[in-house]
């Protein structure tokens, strides 16, 4: 039977099958840079967890154990499109430029303190989530790092997390190492290292630097290619580096 004829008649089943032997050697083309850049649907699992099936199920299976432990793992945060991830960002560009009269270049220095450039958040990816403790009740904005330290609301959940996170293969992406670059210390933001890490992988393939010129939001005028060299490596690639 020719391939084709096979692929037809045998339907959804034969064609899983008839793809199969290409997945092993087409790893190059596992992610789409649509799907890295958040502009694409993709099945993601869990009510208020929103990852893909295999970090949720780590997820879950981690969430049981810090429960055991007194600890109620709950995502503030998780998958996000790009078109959320633009909303944000210009959101805050016409805050702080508008009202805060700050100078473009400036308003976006602030804003990747802490969020990305469309196209660019992990949070694109379905492996990344924030997340607390919800049996601590905490006033005001949650994710502060000061509220993860010595004697502060979440001070069990980050030594909780210290000790177990990473036999649920959840690493934390922006550490406290010093002289890390990029973006500040964020103790609440954990990636699924068997998925994050070959998609960072992937991502790193592309030209990032050309994906983002031709980008058209508030802003994106003042990406010299200075500037866009700067956020590929420090705010893209200076990370935890078991997430490399
Ligand atoms: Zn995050």
């Amino acid at each position: 039977m020719e391939r084709r004829a096979f692929i037809k008649k045998s339907g959804v089943a034969g064609l899983a099958l008839a793809a199969l032997p290409n997945l092993a050697f087409s790893k190059d083309f596992e992610y789409s840079i649509l799907e890295l850049m958040g502009k694409t649907d993709i099945k993601l699992y869990g009510k208020g967890i929103n990852l893909r099936k295999e970090a949720h199920d780590a997820f879950v299976e981690m969430k049981k154990a810090a429960y055991g432990d007194g600890i109620d793992l709950k995502v503030v945060s998780s998958y996000r499109s790009f078109e959320r991830q633009r909303s944000i960002w210009e959101r805050k560009f016409l805050k702080y430029t508008d009202d805060g009269n700050m100078a473009p270049l400036k308003a976006i220095d602030k804003i990747i303190e802490y969020s990305t450039i469309p196209g660019t958040s992990r949070h694109h990816w379905g492996t990344d989530i924030d997340i607390v403790d919800g049996n601590r009740k905490v006033e005001g904005d949650m994710l502060v790092p000061s509220k993860f330290g010595e004697g502060e609301p979440y001070a069990d959940f980050k030594k909780w997390m210290d000790e177990n996170a990473k036999d649920f293969d959840f690493h934390l992406v922006y550490t406290d190492t010093p002289g890390r670059r990029g973006f500040k210390y964020e103790p609440w933001h954990y990636s699924y290292a068997p998925l994050s890490v070959p998609m960072l992988t992937e991502f790193r393939r592309k030209n990032i630097m050309q994906l983002l010129k031709n980008e058209d939001f508030y802003g994106t005028e003042h990406f010299t290619e200075g500037f866009l060299t700067n956020y590929i490596q420090d705010n893209i690639l200076d990370i935890n580096t078991e997430l490399l």
